[in-house]
């Protein structure tokens, strides 16, 4: 049924680099998490390895943790693991939105966050919400580590910036204060397991009265998990009033590219876009008033 790879399983962290390292840009050679795209792929003979990096034994690269004022999230970590975390209810609440609407039960106990980034499926549930967090992602290979903005991973139609030597160890973000609120809302034809038509995240903070940051991050909407940047600079600084949040909705929705497919045409798409970036800046807005 599956086409011949070899399976490696390295117990830590420099011998799965070393492996990756010695391959170098053959990405012919992958590093294997929870294998909820992975398998699924190589089952449906669309993805043919020459060999699969196992890290379920690096133990290390799973668990979130809050210090000097940064949330510390390993790629490991599973979207059980959101759920689960206390540390995430009141610091990404947008995060442990998408990860209620994720899959099943057993799929959620496997597929990980760093797995979920690097597939990089526009559809990914937990992007929009990382992305309104200004999550950074820390990629490592036996030379070194970089990190560098999510924003700036996302490349093109499932490219990112990782080179096939490195692995995605962590990711970061801020932990914000209560004058700041993020939400997540997926449409989708069921509550779970089922292929987003749109996700939209958004986050808002508040000083005297006006709005000093203002994201929006779309999926499923366009060949990658995008930000909507020219509404979001239409919120900050401002008071936000309905008339002002409607046309920042507008503005997002015109940024966004959907297509058709089987699951919602492009039109439809697009106006999801308008009335769910309206309807969660409304929201967000009255928590912080
Ligand atoms: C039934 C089902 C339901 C699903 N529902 C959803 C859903 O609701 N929302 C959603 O967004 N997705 C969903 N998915 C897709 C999938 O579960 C997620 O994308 C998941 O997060 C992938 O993580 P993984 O650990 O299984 O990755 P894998 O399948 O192990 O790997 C995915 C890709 O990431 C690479 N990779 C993995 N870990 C690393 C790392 N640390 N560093 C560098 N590269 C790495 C792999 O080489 C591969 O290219 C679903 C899949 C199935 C089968």
């Amino acid at each position: 049924m599956y086409a011949n790879f070899d399976l490696h399983l390295p117990k830590d962290l420099s011998a799965a680099l070393a492996i990756l390292g010695d391959a170098g840009d053959d990405a012919k050679v992958m590093p294997l998490a929870g294998g909820t795209n992975l398998i699924v792929d190589i089952r449906a003979r669309s993805l043919t390895p020459a060999a699969l990096v196992g890290i379920g034994d690096i133990s290390h690269l799973r668990g979130i943790d809050v210090t000097n004022g940064q949330v510390v999230m390993g790629g490991k970590t599973t979207v059980s693991d959101i759920l689960r975390s206390p540390e995430l209810t009141d610091r990404a609440s947008s995060l442990v939105d998408s990860a209620r609407v994720f899959g099943g039960q057993m799929v959620r106990n496997t597929a990980t966050v760093a797995g979920n980034i690097c597939y990089a499926s526009p559809a990914a549930d937990l992007v929009p919400p990382l992305l309104v967090l200004d999550a950074e992602v820390t990629l490592e290979r036996r030379e070194g580590e970089r990190t560098l903005p999510l924003s700036e991973f996302y490349l093109d139609y499932k490219r990112t910036a990782r080179r096939p030597d490195e692995l995605l160890t962590r990711i970061t973000w801020p932990a914000r204060s209560s004058d700041s609120v993020d939400l997540f809302y997926k449409l989708a034809r069921r509550k779970g397991d089922a292929i987003t038509i749109a996700g939209i995240a958004v986050a808002l903070g508040v000083a005297d009265g006006k709005c000093t940051r203002a994201r929006i991050a779309l999926g499923a909407v366009a060949p990658i998990v995008m930000r909507a940047l020219e509404a979001e600079r239409m919120l900050e600084g401002e008071t936000l009033t309905p008339e002002l949040i409607e046309a920042a909705a507008h503005q997002a929705a015109q940024a966004a590219s959907p297509v058709d497919d089987l699951r919602a045409s492009g039109k439809y798409r697009r106006h999801c876009v308008q009335v769910l970036t309206s309807r969660l800046l409304t929201q967000a807005w009255r928590r912080l008033s």
